[in-house]
């Protein structure tokens, strides 16, 4: 494609509806300190009109978002010009990216020149320019649209890490300082707390609270939200100081009566950039104040004027952003999944994107009223979220990105895969292949048999188990333990070695317990801790095979909806056929005494009522292992942090959960304390 070339039409009505949503939040954002989109989101679509702009430059307007610093100022003050304009950074949201921009500077700078880099926090708040004169505080002023920001000396005077008076005997002429007005975690939630309790609207986070602060006409509330300031940027004159590096900047500033944060590093190597990241990827949140990144600045004032500014940013800075959790992307497709119990998911085809460190490209949509609820066009532009750290879901809609000719999407009224009908029990959310032989639910069921938790059969992948069903080897689970080698190594990507192991594997699962054999036959709402407690009682399938419903529903953590689905389970020909195809095949249908994984004396119950909620990598447990520990004893583990916790299980690099287990005083509990709690109330 050459530049000229005219964008298609579809890219032309993406950029103006990008460009219109980004002005309005912009707006919300700056000028009413009432944002409108999470900043996360607002990131992203600004980066994807970037690119657009990129692709096609016909495509920039001079008011387009990407040109611009900021908003203008608002009325209530007085206008000021800044003497030196203020910048906004370069994002980059990896290492890769960040390596992305030292290439660039360096090819700027001609080639091989040492990078020095200091490292800062990118504290999240509000940019001030102030000015002194002869040591005097003579105005200071907000940011703006980066030429002229707002003058609010009055309110600037009452934070009181700002000197009036530069420290020193003898002050420079002028001196134009550069920092970031900033409101303490405890301070916002007081302020919000108090807002909330007059009726007005909370502020969405610390850093519009610090700029709605700084805007109040009353400077006594200015005085009283406490406000503080770390100093990163200092202009002097040439006559009076000749300042060569970013690191002695600093150290001036803190001369002057500045503070400064204490939490800098001087980084010579990519790889210390990244480490100072990634510690302060956690360690942020035991910091009183918000940050959301490292700004890595060249150290070198020589090779930073050297480099310059673009329109927007310095090429000597960049800010290194920490990974965010909730991201905009474009519906591509809708398509329904087939399970194992016949249940249609429609899922979301996504473009890919970047999401809290991985590539998202698909994300559940649960069911066919969370469809309607969200109203999902293909097309739309939706926010996405990891939910419990693993399943990516769709968080809403953003119907205002909405292309014209985006259709609503309905899930099909046939099976996708064997084209039966399907069918939505009244009362239920769940629509359902009723095709016992459907290929999808036999796939389903082939690869709950041999999942970790179940008959753990290594090398039974998607991909083998679609071909063994493809080519009819198998028509059960039960057929998989009459597989030959010959015919294992007659598939695709297998040979006679791989074929021998998977045989072995699957002979091997003859082996697993009664109560993984139980789980594995994935009986509706049988999960892998109600088969544990089903095999204690029941220590052989013949049992659980004659056992009445209301024996079954006598069971420990057994409701009338499992034990009716058991007793039916058993009651349908077609499974006690394959149960006597697996006593056939000589997989374990019963307990050896003593019966039981666990010890003898184990209470299956004692976190009975409690709710976990995991963060961070443990020592010695997976995820899954904890949360099956958890459950084994009788407790829940849901995803987020709220009131109803109980306890927040804490590993190494927790994310933002430890800090609001913080904020509700929720105890946090080691792998160890879990433990030994487990054994307290046994
Ligand atoms: P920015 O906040 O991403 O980065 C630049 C700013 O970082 C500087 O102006 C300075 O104030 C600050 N900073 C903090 N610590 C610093 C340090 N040690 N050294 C240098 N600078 C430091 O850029 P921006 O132009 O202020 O704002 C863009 C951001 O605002 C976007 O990332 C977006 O999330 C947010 N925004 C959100 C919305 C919304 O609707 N949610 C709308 C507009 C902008």
């Amino acid at each position: 494609m050459t530049p000229s070339e005219s964008p298609p039409q579809d890219v032309t009505a993406r950029a103006t509806k990008l460009r219109q949503q980004l002005q309005e939040a912009s707006y919300a954002y700056y000028v009413l300190d009432h944002p409108t989109m999470e900043d996360e989101v607002y990131d992203r679509l600004y980066r994807e009109l970037q690119s657009l702009e990129a692709q096609y430059p016909q495509l920039v307007t001079p008011d387009s978002p990407t040109q611009r610093v900021g908003e203008k100022p608002a009325t209530e003050f007085p206008t000021v010009q800044h003497a030196i304009a203020l910048y906004s950074l370069e994002n980059a949201f990896t290492i890769e990216e960040f390596t992305d921009w030292q290439g660039r500077w360096q090819r700027l700078a001609g080639g091989d020149v040492p990078s020095e880099y200091v490292c800062e926090l990118k504290i999240d708040g509000s940019a001030l320019a102030l000015r002194y004169e002869n040591g005097v505080l003579v105005r200071g002023a907000t940011r703006g649209d980066g030429t002229a920001g707002e003058d609010i000396t009055p309110n600037i005077k009452t934070i009181r890490t700002i000197p009036l008076r530069l420290y020193g005997n003898n002050p420079p002429a002028w001196a134009e300082i550069r920092g970031e007005a900033l409101i303490p975690l405890e301070s916002f939630q007081q302020i919000n707390q108090k807002r909330q309790h007059n009726g007005e609207m909370p502020f969405a986070n610390p850093r519009n609270a610090a700029a709605g602060t700084l805007r109040q006409l009353d400077p006594k509330v200015v005085a009283a939200r406490r406000l503080d300031f770390f100093a990163y940027t200092l202009y002097l004159p040439t006559e009076y100081a000749q300042i060569q590096t970013q690191w002695e900047l600093l150290e001036w500033l803190q001369h002057f009566g500045f503070k400064v944060n204490p939490h800098r590093q001087l980084c010579s190597s990519v790889s210390a950039v990244e480490d100072f990241y990634n510690r302060w990827e956690n360690q942020r949140h035991d910091l009183p104040y918000m940050t959301d990144g490292v700004v890595v600045k060249l150290n070198d004032i020589a090779l930073q004027e050297r480099l310059g500014f673009t329109q927007k940013f310095p090429r000597w800075a960049v800010a290194l952003k920490y990974p965010a959790e909730e991201v905009p992307t474009q519906v591509v497709g809708v398509s329904a999944q087939v399970g194992r119990t016949g249940a249609l998911t429609p899922v979301a085809q996504l473009k890919p994107v970047q999401l809290a460190g991985t590539t998202v490209s698909r994300a559940s949509l649960h069911n066919e009223d969370r469809v309607r609820e969200l109203d999902l066009h293909v097309g739309d532009t939706v926010v996405v979220r990891k939910a419990g750290e693993i399943i990516p879901e769709v968080v809403r809609v953003m119907p205002e990105l909405r292309p014209e000719e985006a259709q609503p999407y309905q899930l099909p009224s046939t099976c996708p895969v064997c084209g039966s009908a399907v069918l939505r029990p009244a009362g239920e959310a769940i629509t359902r292949c009723i095709n016992a032989s459907c290929p999808a639910i036999l796939k389903g069921s082939l690869r709950h048999w041999a999942s970790r938790e179940a008959l753990d059969i290594q090398g039974m992948g998607e991909k083998l188990v679609a071909q063994l069903v493809k080519r009819r080897l198998v028509a059960s689970i039960a057929d998989l333990y009459f597989l030959t080698v010959a015919q294992v190594a007659d598939l695709e990507r297998m040979g006679p070695k791989s074929a021998g192991k998977l045989v072995q594997a699957i002979a091997n699962s003859k082996e697993k317990p009664w109560s993984r054999v139980l789980y594995g036959l994935g009986i509706r709402h049988v999960g892998s801790v109600n088969a544990q407690l089903l095999a204690q009682r029941f220590p052989s399938c013949e049992q659980l095979a004659k056992a009445k419903a209301s024996d079954i529903e006598s069971v420990y953590g057994i409701g009338s909806e499992i034990a009716w689905s058991i007793y039916q389970w058993f009651r349908t020909p077609a499974n006690q056929t394959l149960i006597e195809q697996l006593q056939a095949a000589g997989v374990t249908l019963a307990s050896e005494p003593p019966a039981a994984e666990e010890p003898a004396s184990f209470n299956p119950q004692p976190f009975q009522g409690k709710t976990f909620v995991l963060t961070g990598t443990l020592p010695t447990m997976s995820r899954k292992d904890a949360q099956r520990f958890i459950e084994q004893r009788g407790g829940k583990v849901t995803s987020s942090v709220s009131q109803k916790t109980d306890y927040v299980v804490v590993g190494e690099n927790p994310g933002s959960k430890q800090k609001k287990a913080e904020s509700f005083r929720i105890p946090q509990l080691q792998e160890t304390d879990l433990r030994h709690l487990a054994d307290e109330t046994t």
